[in-house]
């Protein structure tokens, strides 16, 4: 009943005050309460009261709260209702003398929210201190549901500046880069603004049908693109889409939305209202992969929305659009497929089955672009720099020319680097390095022979298992391990055994909670506890390598005896493996990551034990600096030119030469041109990068001595230098090569 009179207030003309107005009479007088008030947000973190039936009428507009302050404050802070007999005893409660509100005691309010922003707090008061049932709980917050659709479609608009035009600034957006590459266009939103025209149900049978007929289009749809594999590649676009199926059929899902239809709501309104919830939980949850689910469901809930709006996939996009979403499912990716020019997504990690599509399609991804959403509209001009991890919304114009410069000048360095494709990365005083690529699914592959990298110097296998929802099984690992070697062409690819643990989280195992994840149960530690897991995935690598020549190493090796073990295991398998009269790799590399200082300080044996030693940089530099890689705090306070780390590395050279061990080294810092040169300097021989940074690393270690580079260090740490940088730049732009930097 209140729910048809509220969308009769909806269709009656006037303006969003005298509406207000109508709907707290009609609720207080409907759910028989003495107080019902609407408070609405003013900008981002005040609330007013806007209406209200019971408290005095000229706090209305005056009253006002910070979110986080009193009863409401805290409803929109924590986007939960709050229920209670007795408001003043409630922690946080704090009073408004310019209400009069000192005389109720009963309160219940609930959050006026839509997709996950609270737009308000709807609140109801009593005098006596009565506690409100579970129902009438449920009942306000359908109510506030369908409030949060009229305040999305202005119903309460008045003559007030505040609600419009904050969207005409330029916006700059720092996130991270999840694949390279630049491009400009406009922006195309991801999630529908679907208008409700009547958010409540006027045939709850009608929309029970709209409803599921949405939900068997949707399913189809999904069905459909499983079966498709519209990339053309199986593996891990399958496995990721596989789960996608599984919840577009989820029967939870279909229930909760039927039961809001049936408690009045249009359809589309119950749709969003799961979305709402989803988007709650989003905002509590850490683990990584929770999170892809949720993703996964949300994207699932905005394909619904489209199907009700009578809109099929794949609906008209502009020339030149940069989608910009929350985040992305891996299928609506794959639905807009190559017409987009590039990708921003406000969450979303580079691990995420966005990312690996967005790869898949060579599209430029940026994540974790915080506000984006909140700030682009439709059509909005857009700047997205992949390698960079940067975002300009309606850019100025100077903004504008140096990127478009940018472009161009990417473009003819592209070409350069083309040049230098196929010939050695050799210094001027005669040393040659090995540059080589990291990757860590089938889609990356491709860019080794674009890239001219000698081979994979580190192959991340637990991506595979990040982005399963169970454990890949031995076949499937093996055919996946075949496929990588014979894409590689021959060419030395080294699988890292699974790395998981700290921030990797797998679906299939459960969570611990520890104080310090990072130096916590991770890596081979899991592995060596663990061992069913590392046996299967040598049975597996052994089988994939069918008598081609196999390399893998352990990450995170802290003390000998755990390298020792670990290759034993191995031994063992490949022992197993031949007795049952299958071929035996060619070669059988065993060597370990060193992300620890202490490996450094391994006895002799360990040196000569390992078939060779790739320094897993990233890890490294956190351990010996004790800064968090994940911590933006933190992470960019030490880096690879400081004195102590380099002396480091070259102790470790030393140790390595000493005793004819290969050295790799594979962090992140292998790939910046500068930092490169440096560790060149120091002796490292093999660098193992992301594909785009070859070009140019290669670019500057062919103009430069290593002696001279070395000595420009040597001098520096002499004479107490805390970091290089500013010598090795003096020194660069001496030799006329600082714009090769
Ligand atoms: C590293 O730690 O440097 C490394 C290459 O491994 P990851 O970044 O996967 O931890
Ligand atoms: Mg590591």
């Amino acid at each position: 009943m209140l729910l048809t009179r509220l969308a009769a207030v909806m269709a009656e003309a006037g303006d969003g005050q005298a509406r207000l107005d109508r709907i707290v009479t009609l609720i207080a007088t409907s759910m028989n309460t003495e107080v019902c008030s609407i408070y609405l947000r003013r900008g981002e973190r005040v609330l007013e009261l806007c209406a209200t039936e019971g408290l005095k009428r000229e706090a209305v507009h005056r009253a006002r709260l910070q979110v986080g302050q009193g009863l409401v404050g805290l409803i929109a802070r924590r986007a939960d209702p709050i229920n209670t007999a007795e408001a003043q005893s409630e922690p946080g409660f704090q009073y408004l003398p310019e209400t009069g509100e000192e005389i109720y005691h009963a309160f219940m309010g609930v959050p006026i929210q839509r997709l996950g922003e609270v737009l308000g707090v709807l609140v109801v008061q009593n005098r006596d201190s009565r506690s409100y049932t579970d129902d009438e709980l449920h009942g306000l917050e359908v109510v506030a549901m369908v409030l949060a659709e009229m305040t999305e479609l202005g119903a309460f608009l008045g003559d007030d500046a505040e609600m419009a035009g904050s969207h005409v600034r330029p916006f700059f957006a720092r996130g991270v880069s999840a694949q390279e590459g630049a491009a400009g266009g406009v922006v195309h939103l991801h999630a529908p603004r679907v208008s409700v025209a009547n958010p409540v149900a006027e045939d709850v049978g009608v929309e029970r049908l709209r409803l599921s007929e949405a939900m068997a289009a949707l399913r189809g749809e999904v069905d459909d693109m499983v079966s498709a594999d519209l990339v053309g590649h199986a593996g891990e676009h399958r496995d990721v889409l596989e789960a996608y199926r599984m919840f577009a059929h989820d029967k939870g899902w279909m229930r909760r939305m039927t039961a809001s239809v049936e408690s009045g709501l249009a359809a589309e309104v119950a749709v969003e209202r799961e979305q709402t919830a989803v988007r709650a939980k989003l905002s509590r949850v850490a683990d990584p992969y929770l999170r892809e689910r949720l993703h996964d469901l949300d994207d699932l809930a905005n394909r619904l929305l489209r199907h009700l709006a009578g809109e099929g996939p794949g609906a008209e996009i502009p020339t030149d659009a940069v989608l910009v979403a929350r985040a992305i499912g891996p299928g609506e990716l794959l639905d807009y497929g190559k017409r987009l020019k590039g990708v921003v997504l406000e969450d979303g990690s580079i691990g995420s089955h966005a990312a690996i599509v967005a790869r898949a399609l060579a599209i430029p991804l940026v994540v974790q672009a915080g506000r984006i959403t909140a700030e682009a509209r439709n059509g909005d001009p857009i700047l997205v720099d992949g390698d960079l991890g940067q975002v300009h919304l309606r850019p100025e114009e100077t903004v504008s020319t140096a990127f478009l410069e940018k472009l161009d000048m990417r473009a003819q360095a592209q070409e350069v680097y083309e040049a230098l494709r196929d010939r050695p990365a050799t210094t001027r005083d005669g040393e040659t390095l090995s540059l080589q690529m990291n990757a860590g699914l089938l889609t990356d592959l491709p860019s080794l022979e674009g890239s001219g990298a000698d081979g994979v110097g580190l192959y991340r296998t637990e991506l595979q298992f990040l982005i399963r929802a169970t454990v890949p099984m031995r076949d499937q690992q093996a055919a996946l391990y075949d496929r990588v070697m014979t894409s590689a062409k021959g060419r030395r690819v080294v699988f890292r055994t699974l790395d998981i643990g700290s921030d990797k989280v797998l679906a299939y195992m459960k969570r611990q909670d520890e104080p310090n994840p990072a130096l916590g149960w991770r890596a081979i530690r899991i592995s060596l506890d663990r061992p069913n897991i590392l046996k299967m995935q040598t049975q597996s690598l052994l089988r994939g390598a069918g008598g081609r020549p196999l390399a893998l190493m352990f990450p995170m090796i802290a003390q000998a005896t755990e390298f020792f073990d670990a290759k034993a295991m191995v031994e063992e398998q490949l022992e197993r493996h031949v007795r049952v009269g299958r071929p035996a790799p060619e070669r059988l590399e065993i060597g370990a990551m060193l992300e620890t200082p202490s490996l450094a300080f391994a006895p002799d044996a360990f040196f000569q034990a390992a078939d060779f030693i790739s320094i897993g940089g990233n890890d490294l530099k956190q351990f010996f600096f004790a800064a968090d890689r994940e911590n933006e705090r933190v992470r960019r306070r030490y880096d690879a030119l400081n004195a102590s780390y380099l002396t480091f590395i070259r102790m470790i050279v030393q140790r390595c030469e000493e005793h004819g061990t290969p050295l790799c080294y594979c962090g992140e810092d292998a790939g910046r041109p500068l930092e490169a040169l440096a560790l060149a300097a120091m002796g490292v021989r093999s660098l193992s990068m992301r594909p785009a940074s070859i070009g140019p690393v290669k670019r500057l270690l062919r103009e430069s001595d290593l002696v001279s580079a070395r000595a420009t260090i040597k001098s520096g740490i002499a004479r107490g230098e805390v970091n290089l940088r500013e010598a090795l730049m003096d020194w660069a732009r001496a030799e006329a090569i600082a714009d090769l930097v």
